[in-house]
C-alpha cells in the first residue's frame, strides 16, 4: 500500500521514504547496471535509515544523486516495499 509520495519528476518515481526497509536492492541494481559492481556507494540513489537518538526517531532519507539518469526507473522496479513506486501517467 502506498501511503504518500513525494514526486521526483525527472524520472517519474514516487518516494515513500517511510516504507523503506533498507534492503539495498535499489542501490545494488543501480550500481551493477551503471558500474558493473554491487556497491551501494556507487549507486545513484542514497538511502539513510532513520534512527533513535535523544528520545526521537529521525525519518528515513532517500535521495537521488545528480548522476541519476532521466527515464530510468530500474531502482523502483526492484523495490519490493513500495518505497519507490513508478508513477503512472
Ligand atoms: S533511476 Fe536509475 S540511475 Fe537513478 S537511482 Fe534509480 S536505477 Fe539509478
Ligand atoms: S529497494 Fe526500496 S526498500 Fe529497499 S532500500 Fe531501496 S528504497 Fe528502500
Amino acid at each position: 500500500m502506498v501511503l504518500k509520495g513525494e514526486a521526483v519528476e525527472k524520472n517519474n518515481i514516487l518516494v515513500n521514504k517511510e516504507n523503506c526497509a533498507q534492503c539495498l536492492s535499489c542501490q545494488s541494481i543501480c550500481s551493477f547496471h551503471y558500474t558493473k559492481s554491487f556497491n551501494p556507494l556507487k549507486a545513484r540513489i542514497e538511502i539513510k535509515h532513520g534512527h533513535f537518538k535523544e528520545g526521537l526517531w529521525s525519518s528515513n532519507e532517500i535521495r537521488f544523486t545528480d548522476e541519476c539518469k532521466e527515464n530510468c526507473v530500474l531502482c523502483a522496479r526492484y523495490c519490493s516495499y513500495d518505497a519507490l513506486v513508478i508513477e503512472e501517467k
